[in-house]
């Protein structure tokens, strides 16, 4: 397979399990974001791609090949990290070409290069500057050149995006998600922001404890997530339980017909994301509520009514994943 690939790769600390018997596969073009709560395993996972940690267990491969025992310099892959590692001491154009003057480029070709990449990220004309002139935004730009100067067969950033102001952060997720495809450099990204994921990612890999819950499309993500967690950790939703009431699916006291639950099951819990749920007056819609909070006009609090649920919208978990 051309991308990456990850088969049972499995990293311990001591009797800590930082990454959990993962399967990954990243075909080539394509852009991934690893989320997850802190802790979760994401930078470690990222480590091991990089050649900056070896596995316990497990093949990494690139390109069909057997990468686990490549030193990180011969991986021929960028990365960006959180502090972005910049060289304070040198100029913004000497930064950029860093990887390209240990490479043993001439001059001119380290100039022009420098010149391209500024370019690419938006920043042209700054080379002579000093790193430190620079705003966030602009460090930030400037790593992403310097990442992207060996033109990488990969492409790794961790958290890159986490020391900027909200605004700046959305605007550079849109450029780095145009960058990536006008290049079609495959790119993983470890992100803990699932807004972020949702806005650059092709396929968002889902992490917790170690282990790797789900991989698709934000989409499928968002509306069929396989267990309670992942529903809960990507945007808002309601974990509810719906019971079996003589052979009708109830919800909240309700019965909500269309709806089907696991065979041989009494209760199952599901998710009901909130723009799935109607607010009608009172008696219109099968479940009975009352307004205690609001945040925006129209009803008054105290006010009764009712709300339905559509049942194609509901996601049915079986115990310890999606029915
Ligand atoms: P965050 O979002 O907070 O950066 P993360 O998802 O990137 O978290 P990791 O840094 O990969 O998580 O850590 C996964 C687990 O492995 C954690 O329990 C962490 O304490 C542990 N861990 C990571 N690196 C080491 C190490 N060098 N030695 C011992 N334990 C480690």
């Amino acid at each position: 397979m051309s991308g990456l690939e990850l088969v049972n790769v499995t990293k311990r600390y001591g009797s800590i399990v930082a990454v959990d018997d993962a399967m990954l596969n990243v075909p080539a073009g394509s852009f991934v974001c690893l989320l997850g709560p802190s802790g979760c395993g994401k930078t470690t996972l990222m480590r091991i791609v990089a050649g900056l940690e070896t596995p316990s267990a497990g093949d990494v491969r690139f390109d069909g090949e057997a990468i686990g025992d490549r030193p990180v310099h011969k991986r021929d892959f960028g990365m960006v990290f959180q502090s972005l590692a910049l060289f304070p001491h040198l100029t913004v154009g000497e930064n950029i070409a860093y990887p390209l003057k240990i490479r043993h480029r001439g001059k001119a070709e380290r100039e022009a290069r420098v010149a391209e990449l500024l370019d690419m990220v938006r920043l042209p004309g700054v080379a002579d500057r000093a790193v430190s002139q620079l705003s966030g935004g602009q460090r930030q730009r400037v790593a992403i050149a310097r990442a992207l100067a060996v033109s990488p067969k990969l492409f790794l950033l961790d958290e890159p995006l986490s020391a900027l102001d909200a605004k700046l952060r959305e605007a550079m997720q849109v450029e780095l998600r145009q960058l990536q495809q006008r290049l079609g450099v495959t790119t993983i990204v470890v992100t803990h922001d699932q807004r972020e994921a949702m806005t650059m990612a092709d396929k968002i890999v889902v992490m917790k404890g170690g282990r790797i819950l789900q991989m698709d499309r934000p989409i499928d993500i968002y509306r069929r997530p396989v267990d309670p967690f992942v529903a809960d950790f990507l945007g808002q939703t309601n974990l509810l339980t719906a019971s079996v009431e003589a052979g009708t699916v109830h919800v909240a006291g309700a019965p909500i017909p269309g709806l089907a639950v696991p065979a041989g099951r009494r209760t199952a819990e599901i998710s009901v994301r909130p723009e799935d749920v109607s607010v009608r007056p009172e008696g219109e819609a099968p479940i009975a509520a009352t307004v205690e909070f609001i945040r925006d006009m129209g009803s008054a609090v105290g006010d009764k009514v009712s709300l339905g649920l559509d049942p194609r919208s509901i996601v049915v978990f079986a115990e310890g994943g999606r029915a």
